[in-house]
């Protein structure tokens, strides 16, 4: 039998799995040796008042186990000889934009004004330490975007949601704890957040994706009323469909 239960324990009960079972056993009558696992469905803080607690949603299996659930990763394919779609930006949307295009078949050639993402971390020390911002590598611009350099929340307030589980899962299948797939307010931590961007990009690599740093969009290419190229600060350009990843930052872009 599988039973769920919402509960309200302490930090120092939900943090460890036998505190946990032997909290569920005396609280919904069960016997211990009935309780063959436990899934905790959703997890959340509640530090309203001075006593903190885990408000936690659990799935009980008693007297059988669980079958096993495992999430497949996403297959990213060989794209290098597919059609391209230019993406301008690596931040969040550009970086999930490319991933997404390789699942579907085409080519993506990512072009980022700034640095990657370790390189983009001495710029940013020398903006604290130094107070020399560097144009086109800050808290921004560069990859993984603005943000990138935050602590990393993943939730939302938007109601405007699309699959929140899958990026989820993306973030996940790339280095992310498990336990965002679970908790509401999921955190990937500023320390980890660095790693996981840089393996997106190594991915999109790998499926014959391109990623260029230090190449500022700064021209769309129109023929016939219709964008299809771009041509940037270098001098290189690409022909092809494009998609406009540039954050709200870049107010140069909207003035183009
Ligand atoms: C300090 C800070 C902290 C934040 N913390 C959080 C948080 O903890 N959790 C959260 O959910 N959100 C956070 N946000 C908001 C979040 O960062 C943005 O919602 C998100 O980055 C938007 O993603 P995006 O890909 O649309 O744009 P951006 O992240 O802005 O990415 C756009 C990218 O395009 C590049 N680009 C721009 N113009 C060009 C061009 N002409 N040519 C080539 N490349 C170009 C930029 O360099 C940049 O890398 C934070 C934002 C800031 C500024």
């Amino acid at each position: 039998m599988i039973k769920e239960f919402n509960l309200r324990v302490e930090p120092q009960i939900a943090a460890n799995e036998a505190s946990l079972k032997h909290f569920i056993c005396l609280e919904k009558g069960l016997k211990g040796q009935s309780v063959k696992a436990i899934q905790v469905i959703k997890r959340s803080i509640d530090a309203r008042q001075r006593k903190v607690f885990f408000q936690m949603q659990v799935r009980v299996f008693i007297n059988e186990l669980p079958q096993e659930q495992k999430i497949e990763p996403i297959h990213y394919q060989d794209v290098s000889q597919k059609a391209p779609v230019i993406v301008v930006g690596a931040g969040p949307a550009g970086l999930f934009a490319a991933l997404r295009l390789i699942e579907l078949g085409r080519k993506p050639i990512v072009v980022e004004r700034g640095k990657n993402v370790s390189d983009r971390k001495r710029d940013l020390a020398s903006a604290v330490r130094m107070h020399h911002i560097h144009p086109e590598s800050n808290y921004c611009f560069g990859e993984g975007g603005a943000g990138a350099y935050s602590d990393g929340k993943l939730y939302t307030r938007s109601k405007k949601r699309g699959n929140v589980q899958r990026i989820l899962q993306i973030f996940h299948q790339f280095g992310a704890s498990e336990n965002i797939l679970r908790d509401a307010h999921p955190h990937i931590g500023t320390d980890k957040l660095p790693r996981i961007i840089a393996n997106m990009r190594e991915q999109i690599i790998a499926s014959g994706g391109e990623v260029h740093f230090e190449t500022k969009m700064n021209e769309l290419i129109v023929k016939e009323n219709r964008i299809v190229g771009i041509v940037c600060e270098n001098g290189k350009s690409w022909q092809g469909p494009v998609i406009l990843a540039t954050g709200h930052s870049a107010r140069d872009v909207y003035e183009l």
